[in-house]
């Protein structure tokens, strides 16, 4: 076994991909040892999936911890989840290995039909209810809007739809920054 990952003949394991398994990834959050390879694309949505809607999170155990300081924690750690989530399988820079395919794409043609937003921001979207062909106001409004119905402070203090709350927080950042949707 080489154990090279350049010379791997592995096909990715997304249903369908075609492309190389050049990158592994634990099969879950508490299965280290066992790996599922992917190809560049599928890695990096993988990753992302992972980190926001499988398992135990490691927002979910620090809001165990410190209910009370929710809304303030979330808030930091979210803000750069990808970061986050490369940060776990021991690659620091996202754009090392993705290039100009990473997060931050500059979107050149930000408001053009028939575009294809990437993964992160095409998951935020869906996540907000909203439309890709929404301006950033017209997004905010959406997400204000489900904020409204999900935070403690806001619905009269239940805490069931923290999980929610806290993906509709992590797709507000993806979307304010992203230079995918015009201002508006
Ligand atoms: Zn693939």
């Amino acid at each position: 076994m080489s154990g090279a990952s350049e010379t791997s003949t592995r096909v990715c394991d997304h249903e369908g991909c075609e492309e190389k398994g050049l990158y592994r990834a634990p099969k879950a959050p508490d299965v280290l040892d066992d790996y599922f390879w992917f190809c560049k694309e599928h890695i990096r949505e993988y990753n992302l999936k992972w980190n926001f809607f499988d398992g135990t999170t490691e927002a979910e155990i620090n809001a165990q911890q410190s209910k009370d300081k929710v809304w303030e924690r979330t808030t930091k750690d979210f803000r750069d989840p990808e970061a986050r989530a490369w940060a776990r399988l021991g690659i620091e820079d996202p754009h090392q290995v993705l290039g100009d395919n990473a997060t931050r794409n500059p979107g050149r043609n930000a408001g053009g039909s028939g575009r294809r937003l990437p993964p992160t921001e095409r998951r935020a979207i869906e996540i907000l209810e909203a439309k890709e062909t929404w301006n950033k106001k017209e997004i905010r409004k959406a997400y204000k809007a489900l904020i409204k119905v999900l935070h403690p402070d806001m619905n009269g203090g239940d805490r069931s739809q923290e999980e929610q709350l806290n993906e509709v927080m992590w797709a507000w950042e993806q979307v304010k920054d992203s230079r995918s949707f015009p201002d508006g």
